[in-house]
């Protein structure tokens, strides 16, 4: 430093120290250059440009400031510099510089001209700071900055890609969906309720669902009762049936399901209303049902006369005593007495349905019914043994006829059902103010599965359609007379052991 200072005649030393020792306690590192000099050396630098480099002052003074650039020469702020010193002026860059042990670091370089009385640059101040910390900091948070970015690219890609998927699976459906507020008015649609009621948005969006059509045809009492019950308390419903004139579409039987969406946020206070029209499947139904009907009206009467016809011959037969005729006539007999059982089946089946079955109520010992029903099967079997245990030992109040035909099913299904087996039990008790009875049978058993469904009209299990012969009414008859006489009926059962059919009855119905 002494050095330096002598070349500088004209100013008082001891002001020149003072300076000169606040320079080198500076924490940034200082270096001076000459200017005037070829290839413009460090003639200057204080303690912390040493610390801050690596090198010590002999290896820096003499060299041009250029070492600390090492082999990185091709960055944009040498540039800056070159000309700054060219053109004699002030730059600060921020630029990589190495250490003497091969460290890179970010350097904060300030250079300023020191110029002399006729303005000739004579030498340049060179101001160090280290801020790497800070670069790397930077670094980091415009590396998390980009990353952040791609993930919220990505999610937005996501949420749109997963927002189109709902909106197809919506737009695809073949139910009509309406989104509505708490006040139960219409937020959304979807494009198959506007093809079905042949209705634009602009006359559905925003408006109250009842005020929809121009007859009142949503304003339905029962409809709002459970449509804002929803909300408050959570109340999904499901299969409310409409049936209605609707405008440009005509009568149209819907089934609507309705729930709230499950979901927090702003979506939460929102009800899904699914709409389902059921005209055609309901008409389909209808013919099938006045089918049957028809159909096993038609039957009967020819049947009838057959059976009329066989009744006859099978008495000249007799008369005749010809027994070849004979068998011949007592297998058509059985046959005809099996169609007419199923022909009479299924006209229950539609008065059941059309709700014009009859009941004939007269009081008889109950014992007795159990007794006939037992014998009047017994003759139709020489392979399984009815057995029955037990009594009621009282009168019953109840239809006889549809009684009996009740046992005779359960009982022709026990032996049916049961081609290995020799024996079905009926167990026959008064409980309380009951009767019961159980028939029990060593068969092919029920899958848990089927157990519920076989009381539903024309459902047979799944495994036995093809092994027996049956149609799938007896089971679904017979349920709907002991429900008239209300009472119950039930199976128990393992596939592959058994079952046991139960049902029972109140003695008295009035009571
Ligand atoms: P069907 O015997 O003509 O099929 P049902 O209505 O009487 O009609 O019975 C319905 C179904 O219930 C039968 O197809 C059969 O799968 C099952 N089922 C009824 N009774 C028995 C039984 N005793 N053991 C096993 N399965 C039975």
């Amino acid at each position: 430093m002494d050095d330096f200072l002598s070349q500088l005649p004209n100013i008082d030393h001891t002001d020149i120290r003072l300076f000169a020792a606040a320079v080198n306690a500076s924490s940034n590192g200082v270096v001076i250059t000459d200017n005037l000099l070829p290839d413009q050396p460090i003639i200057y630098c204080n303690q912390a440009f040493e610390k801050l480099t690596g090198y010590r002052r002999n290896e820096i003074i003499g060299h041009n400031c250029r070492f600390l650039q090492s082999d990185d020469r091709n960055q944009e702020q040498r540039k800056s510099i070159r000309e700054a010193i060219d053109q004699g002026e002030h730059c600060q860059v921020e630029i990589r510089n190495y250490k003497k042990s091969g460290e890179m670091f970010w350097n904060e370089l300030m250079i300023s001209p020191v110029k002399d009385h006729a303005g000739t640059v004579t030498h340049f101040i060179g101001i160090q700071n280290d801020i790497t910390r800070r670069k790397t900091a930077e670094s980091e948070l415009a590396k998390e900055k980009e990353h952040l970015e791609e993930r919220v690219v990505e999610r937005t890609q996501d949420l749109q890609e997963s927002e189109a998927y709902l909106a197809s699976i919506v737009e695809t459906i073949r139910e009509s969906l309406v989104v509505l507020d708490e006040h139960i008015k219409v937020l959304s649609v979807n494009e198959h309720f506007c093809k079905f009621f042949k209705l634009k948005d602009s006359e559905i969006i925003g408006r109250e669902l009842f005020s929809l059509g121009d007859n009142g045809q949503w304003d339905i009492p029962e409809l709002k009762d459970l449509l804002l019950n929803i909300l408050p308390h959570n109340n999904p419903f499901e299969g409310f049936e409409l049936e209605n004139e609707f405008p440009k579409i005509g009568r149209k039987l819907l089934v609507l399901n309705a729930r709230q969406v499950i979901l927090k946020g702003k979506y939460q206070d929102r009800i899904l209303l699914a709409i389902e029209d059921i005209t055609e499947r309901r008409e389909i139904e209808q013919r099938k049902e006045d089918f049957i009907s028809i159909a096993s009206h038609e039957m009967k009467t020819p049947l009838t006369s057959i059976k009329g016809n066989i009744q006859l011959l099978e008495r000249r037969a007799q008369r005749n005593n010809d027994a070849a005729y004979l068998e011949g006539f007592g297998k058509t007999a059985k046959s005809i007495a099996r169609l007419e059982r199923l022909i009479y089946d299924l006209l229950d089946v539609s008065k059941i349905q059309s709700g014009n079955i009859e009941f004939h109520y007269t009081t008889f010992n109950f014992d007795q019914l159990v007794a006939e029903a037992v014998s009047g099967v017994q003759v139709t079997t020489q392979t399984h043994h009815l057995v029955i245990s037990g009594a009621a030992g009282t009168e019953v109040s109840a239809d006889y006829g549809r009684l009996e035909q009740v046992l005779i099913n359960l009982l022709s299904n026990a032996v049916k059902y049961s081609p290995n087996g020799d024996r079905v039990k009926i167990h026959v008790s008064k409980v309380s103010n009951y009767v019961k009875v159980a028939i029990t049978d060593a068969g092919v058993g029920i899958h848990q599965r089927d157990q519920k469904r076989i009381f539903e009209r024309f459902y047979r299990a799944e495994k036995i359609t093809e092994k027996f012969p049956g149609v799938g009414i007896g089971l679904y008859v017979s349920s709907q007379i002991i429900k008239e006489h209300k009472g119950t009926l039930w199976v128990e059962s393992e596939e592959g052991k058994g079952s046991v059919f139960n049902f029972t009855i109140p003695i008295n119905l009035n009571k």
